[in-house]
């Protein structure tokens, strides 16, 4: 975990502690906002050195700077250390786990006396959990759920760190060795959110020197391993990088074979199998005579088997070994479709940037629109806009496009709170002045599932709700998806032609791949958006770009693949404009 995270993660902490100990419930929010605020962010929050200028990010008032601070200086928050020492150690324990939230593990402390994870699987697994006092069977389900979650992710990193490392290693090493045959290999190749080892595979004759050069690379910390045609490094920020090399007439079917998925690969043999060939990491071969018929390129690894080439993204056998050998597989999304970013975030709230700065951003990247969605009114403490400011933004913005100096027309628009009654914020009239409507929950997280699923509903039933913004809530490995029945929230938004998110900054990718791939089959329309606090974070599209085609999203599933023309013409669909 690095410093954002931790930081971030004590104040998660302050809240559930707080919640626990039966605190008022605007301080345990102030808390989870102030969380959120932090990984938004990043490690800028650092730089400041004192209370005043921390108060400068909006959302941080004093009390909350003044943790940040000591947090820096001693790399704790002496209010958290103090609730520690007044909350039982094992409900602290129990806290980790996603879907269980600061109430459920009171009771089931109380209660059963249970004293850590494995107790509590336990429990979950005799049905214990389930027959107490608001739970039920389907509670203990999400529990179970929960502590599979936090076993998984353990020693994994968010697929953005393991892919910015990977592209500074292949960038080094082909400065040090030009036109060198290097790429990733394994889960960090086919693009999972969470990547374990970062796995390395290059095609040259001179393996002795490729290692040697990658053991004297200044990103390694510690050599793990050394050996000639596979090596293993720790880098400064902790991670493993396994290296391995090939003879380059055998780089393609090693990197068929080292890309996986497991799954997948198991099927690529039984195919191979049955036209009397075999494959294995150095190429495909006639059982009768051992004569090898494909390895140098990894399409000719498929196509020696009558397939066509399956993208890395899509090797998880889920039906792309069906398609690939019927050649009907999807002309997948990519991330020169897309037209515009349809969410983000200035310093009219909570962002870093002017409109001017985001505008220059979305026009490096060659975008035709960027949607402007700052915080609205009720979320106050990420400096959502009155009624009054955000019509000053609509006429800032009006203005900005009406110079004509810039290929990047900005949208109005905002990112509203779906309240408890799953309402939003403004009225029709101002709602009418704004291009794209994100509809989000950013509070009442943990509600019954009936509840928040209802909540979601009503907003998408909202003629004047375009888009439902991070539509589970879920932060990797930090924060479980809210308890919702996704199911009829897709199939809701199908029916009145509501768009759901792909969130793709990195800790959220919210939806997820195979949430995706289910809306998509439902006929629900997918929203791409980075949710960029800052400008620089508008490059976050690229993830979200990996996540649909690892749903298999083609470009007419996708909202911002049109062009500006059409996107309006579908923002204003069924609504009043202004
Ligand atoms: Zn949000
Ligand atoms: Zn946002």
């Amino acid at each position: 975990m690095n410093k954002i995270d931790e930081l971030a993660q004590a104040f998660t902490y302050l809240a559930e502690l707080l919640e626990i100990k039966g605190e008022v419930r605007f301080k345990v929010n102030a808390y989870e906002r102030a969380a959120e605020l932090i990984r938004a962010i990043g490690d800028e929050i650092f730089e400041k050195d004192n209370v005043k200028e921390l108060r400068q990010f909006p959302g941080i008032g004093e009390g909350i700077a003044k943790k940040i601070l000591e947090f820096k200086e001693t790399g704790t928050i002496s209010k958290l250390e103090e609730l520690k020492t007044e909350v039982p150690i094992a409900l602290i324990s129990l806290l980790q786990v996603p879907n269980l939230g600061p109430k459920r593990a009171k009771l089931i402390y109380e209660e059963l006396g249970v004293q850590n994870i494995d107790e509590l699987r336990e429990a979950a697994e005799t049905g214990k959990l389930a027959e107490l006092r608001g739970l039920g069977p389907k509670a203990e389900q999400n529990i179970l759920e929960g502590i599979d979650h936090i076993e998984n992710i353990s020693g994994r990193m968010l697929l953005h760190k393991a892919y910015e490392i990977q592209r500074d290693i292949c960038s080094l090493m082909s400065e040090a060795l030009p036109g060198l045959l290097i790429n990733p290999a394994g889960s960090l190749r086919r693009m999972k959110e969470t990547i374990g080892d970062i796995d390395l595979l290059v095609g040259c004759e001179n393996s002795r020197l490729v290692m040697e050069t990658f053991l004297s690379l200044p990103i390694t910390r510690r050599v793990i391993a050394k050996g000639d045609t596979k090596s293993s490094i720790m880098t400064a920020a902790g991670l493993q990088v396994d290296l391995r090399v090939v003879k380059p007439e055998q780089y393609g079917a090693a990197l068929q074979y080292f890309t996986g998925s497991q799954a997948h690969n198991i099927r690529v043999r039984e195919i191979a199998r049955k036209s009397g060939l075999k494959v294995n990491e150095y190429g495909v071969f006639t059982v009768k005579d051992n004569r090898c018929i494909a390895a140098e390129d990894e399409a000719g690894v498929y196509a020696a088997l009558d397939m066509a080439f399956p993208k890395p993204e899509m090797r998880e056998n889920q039906g792309e070994i069906e398609a690939a050998i019927e050649d009907r597989l999807p002309a997948l999304l990519e991330l020169a479709d897309i037209k515009g970013d349809l969410h983000s975030h200035s310093d009219w709230s909570d962002g870093r940037d002017d409109l001017e700065g985001m505008r220059a951003a979305a026009e490096a990247r060659g975008y035709r629109y960027l949607a402007i969605t700052d915080h609205a009114m009720k979320l106050k403490i990420a400096g959502g806009l009155e009624r009054e400011r955000l019509i000053e933004q609509v006429h800032a913005i009006r203005e900005l496009n009406a110079r004509g100096d810039s290929p990047v027309v900005l949208l109005t628009g905002s990112e509203l709170n779906i309240d408890n009654d799953g309402d939003v914020d403004y009225d029709e009239e101002l709602l009418s002045l704004l291009d794209v409507t994100i509809a989000s929950i950013h509070g009442g997280l943990r509600q019954p599932r009936e509840k928040i699923t209802k909540r979601i509903i009503k907003a998408i039933r909202n003629p004047d709700v375009k888009i439902i913004g991070h539509p589970t809530g879920r932060l990797i490995g930090q924060r479980a998806p809210y308890d919702i029945d996704l199911r009829a929230i897709m199939r809701a938004a199908a029916e009145t032609g509501t768009a759901l998110e792909l969130n793709s900054f990195p800790d959220r990718l919210d939806l997820k791949d195979e949430n995706l791939r289910q809306a998509r089959d439902l006929g629900a329309k997918v929203s791409l958006g980075t949710d960029s606090h800052r400008s620089n974070q508008l490059e976050f599209m690229f993830y979200g770009v990996a996540m649909a085609r690892r749903a298999w999203l083609e470009i007419d599933d996708v909202l911002n693949t049109m062009g500006l023309d059409g996107l309006l013409e579908w923002l204003w669909a069924g609504r009043k404009k202004a």
